[in-house]
């Protein structure tokens, strides 16, 4: 069965969305189930109607493994924020190849890049965080946001011993920052033993960066290996020290309206609806000064 194109509208009435009650109660039964039983519930319910997000880093890959052998119309899709390492598109080719899986890939607006890179230079991430935190609007959160008005469901790769702000994650949940469809995190309960275990075991493609010492792999100038002893995800941003190593896609976090600051000071189109940024960024907490400030870096 061909998969639906991205852009076909769905009328409200028809989504399938979970109300709170059925989410807690499929919380509680699924908690103790496979990766692969979560999967065939949600593909089994969704169908077409379930995206799988990932960014193809060991937990996304496993993830694909098992969704593909479930079902091998499952739809993929990534956000390519143009700042992506080169090794990742060789994953994307090596899962095209692998898999004969078209992925759906998603770009940001290009209103908002030119804006924001005209206005704050290309690097504009390294100056401050609000400054991160726009980029990451425009460049990660705001696509993601857009591709999934077209998803009842989306599975992502994340787990609980990731980061703190994961730490309570549950398998099935609403999605309350992304119209209230389901997100659906089958590995929550794994550690990266329990990852690298299943690549080896099914020679599932890697992503290079691994080999050279990276635990966490988002776009190139964000992203640095770590060193023993490290978090596993204290390369990403790590010039940051006050901050959380997140991007607001998946952590639910006070905007303070900022999705219209961003299209107050870049213009260009910008949909309503977007949660996701911080309260860091603060009613532009310096985000107008930054225009001709000097890179931290
Ligand atoms: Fe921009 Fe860095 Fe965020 Fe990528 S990770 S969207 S380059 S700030």
């Amino acid at each position: 069965m061909p998969s639906p194109s991205p852009s076909v509208v769905v009328r409200e009435e028809e989504r399938d969305l979970l109300d709170e009650f059925e989410a807690g109660q499929l919380a509680v039964e699924l908690d103790a189930a496979t990766p692969e039983e979560v999967l065939e519930w949600g593909l089994d319910r969704y169908g077409a109607r379930l995206g799988l997000c990932t960014s193809f880093q060991a937990e996304g890959m496993v993830l694909l493994d098992m969704a593909w052998r479930i079902d091998p119309e499952v739809r993929v899709f990534t956000v390519d924020t143009g700042r992506l390492p080169a090794e990742t598109y060789e994953v994307i080719e090596a899962v095209r190849d692998r898999y004969d899986l078209q992925v759906e890939i998603h770009f940001p607006e290009a209103s908002q890049v030119e804006g924001m890179v005209g206005r704050f230079g290309p690097n504009l991430f390294y100056r401050a965080v609000p400054a991160r935190l726009m980029c990451c609007h425009v460049r990660k959160v705001e696509p993601i946001r857009r591709a999934l008005e077209g998803f009842d469901a989306w599975v992502t790769g994340l787990r609980r011993e990731q980061w703190a702000s994961r730490s309570n994650i549950r398998k099935i949940e609403i999605d309350h920052d992304h119209g209230g469809l389901a997100k659906v995190s089958p590995l929550a309960d794994w550690t990266i033993e329990e990852v690298w275990e299943y690549i080896e075991e099914h020679d599932v493609p890697r992503h290079p960066l691994y080999e050279k010492g990276y635990t966490s792999i988002g776009c190139a100038p964000c992203t640095r290996p770590t060193r023993a002893g490290e978090d596993p995800r204290a390369g990403r941003w790590w010039w940051e020290t006050n901050a959380p190593k997140e991007c607001g896609i998946h952590c639910p976090l006070e905007t303070g309206g900022f999705e219209h600051e961003v299209e107050a000071i870049l213009g260009g189109e910008h949909a309503e609806g977007s949660a996701g940024t911080l309260d860091l960024v603060g009613r532009g907490a310096g985000l107008v000064g930054l225009g001709s400030g000097r890179a931290k870096r």
